[in-house]
């Protein structure tokens, strides 16, 4: 289809590629987003290889290796520094043709923001509702803006406002543990430059990664009960408390953080979507199939249904609607098997039944390295561009 108008609601990880690949199908977009300013939530993401093809095929490749991190090798080492398992991770770069990046969400989120171009991003737009007709779709906004398109893109986030007009209310489920993340300058007494660390014990795992711009992007997780808060101030003392006794990097790593810059976060996720499109509303990314992020693959999602919205809309000239159930056709299955896997992988990594998660800890040591690597290249492969 020619000519169309594109209203997209959200200018995250989803809505700003999806403006990107729009409009280099020749449509005119325009992005809302409730923020005043553009603040990414979160220090760094892992953008797999799916994601980074889909990146490639948009003309952005070049830019994101220049901030991406070289993560040749990802190891298991259990909270007594016992290493469980060691992965050479570049033979799954040759079989999926391309490398991961791991990279800081601020270089991300400005690299999205610079391709797509400021001007037609609408900052302090909240929108509150969507209506259609047999023409047009129209974002409804809290002070009472009307923008009408062709379609509107619902790329909202877990706590979608168009996703209501769509499905009706889903709530958010706790998956029952706290995220710490952020970001600090790389250092070979904390990581090796070119591994993914991960420490796991006791329910609980440790992090580092690098990113671009010689930083390592670190997490931590630990089960805890809904409803906590702590002020940043106090993240230092409470991450040192909850790792008390752990290997001499992640103390390190603790002293290391800037405690006002570490972000702290509840983590949760949406039950598999019925219908991801309702006429000439799409939704996209997080609202469509908000996930927990144990597989790394939230936002590489977003950036597939990216891809694959346009191209329904490009290469199809039935109508709108009939592109966006195209749209959910391709989408829907693989991105509720992801949300469903994550939890699942949640579940066993944070303790929901402890006797599961040490039998977990056990088959690390026993977990070939190609079978960890025909799993990743399993979900890379099944992505839009294979
Ligand atoms: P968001 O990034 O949430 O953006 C939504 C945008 O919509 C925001 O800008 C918001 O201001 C705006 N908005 C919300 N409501 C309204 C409204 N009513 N009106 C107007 N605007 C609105 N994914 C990976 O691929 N790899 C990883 O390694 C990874 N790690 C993660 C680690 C953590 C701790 C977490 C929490 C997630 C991780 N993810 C990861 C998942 C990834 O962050 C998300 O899937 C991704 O950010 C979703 O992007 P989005 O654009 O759909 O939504």
């Amino acid at each position: 289809m020619y000519n169309l108008k594109v209203v997209i609601i959200g200018a995250g990880i989803g809505g700003l590629t999806t403006g990107i690949a729009m409009r280099q199908a020749g449509y005119q977009v325009e992005i809302y987003d409730r923020a005043q300013e553009l603040r990414p939530a979160g220090a760094g993401i892992s953008l797999w290889s799916n994601g980074v093809k889909v990146l490639n095929h948009l003309g952005l490749g070049e830019k994101l290796a220049a901030i991406g991190g070289e993560m040749n090798a990802m190891e298991y080492r259990s909270h007594t520094d016992e290493s469980l398992s060691y992965v050479d991770l570049r033979p799954l770069f040759e079989q999926v043709g391309q490398r991961p990046y791991p990279v800081a969400r601020t270089d991300l989120q400005t690299m999205l923001f610079e391709a797509f171009g400021p001007e037609d991003v609408h900052l302090g737009m909240n929108c509150v509702g969507v209506e259609q007709d047999e023409h047009s779709a129209t974002a409804i906004f809290e002070n009472g803006e009307r923008i009408s398109g062709d379609l509107v893109v619902g790329a909202d986030g877990i706590h979608s406002a168009v996703r209501a007009c769509v499905v009706g209310q889903v709530e958010r489920r706790y998956a029952r543990y706290v995220n710490w993340n952020g970001l600090v300058k790389a250092d070979p007494e904390l990581c090796d430059p070119n591994l993914w660390v991960l420490y796991v014990g006791d329910s609980k795992r440790a992090s580092m990664m690098p990113v671009g711009g010689d930083r390592f992007y670190f997490f931590f997780g630990a089960p805890m009960v809904e409803g906590t808060h702590v002020e940043p101030t106090y993240r230092q003392e409470e991450l040192a408390k909850i790792f008390q006794g752990w290997p001499e990097p992640v103390q390190k790593l603790i002293q290391a953080l800037d405690p006002e810059q570490t972000n702290r976060l509840e983590i949760g996720d949406i039950d598999p979507l019925e219908h991801l499109v309702k006429g000439r509303i799409a939704l996209l990314g997080d609202s469509a199939h908000a996930t927990t992020p144990t597989l790394g693959q939230g936002g590489c999602q977003a950036i597939e249904d990216a891809e694959v919205l346009t191209r329904y809309l490009h290469t199809t000239n039935i109508g709108v609607a009939d592109a966006l159930k195209r749209y959910e056709a391709a989408r829907k299955d693989r991105t509720a098997e992801l949300v469903l896997k994550a939890r699942k992988r949640t579940s066993l990594i944070y303790g929901y039944v402890p006797e599961a998660t040490e039998q977990w800890y056990s088959d690390l040591k026993q977990e070939p390295p190609e079978s960890v690597i025909n799993a990743l290249a399993k979900v890379i492969l099944a992505g839009p561009m294979g």
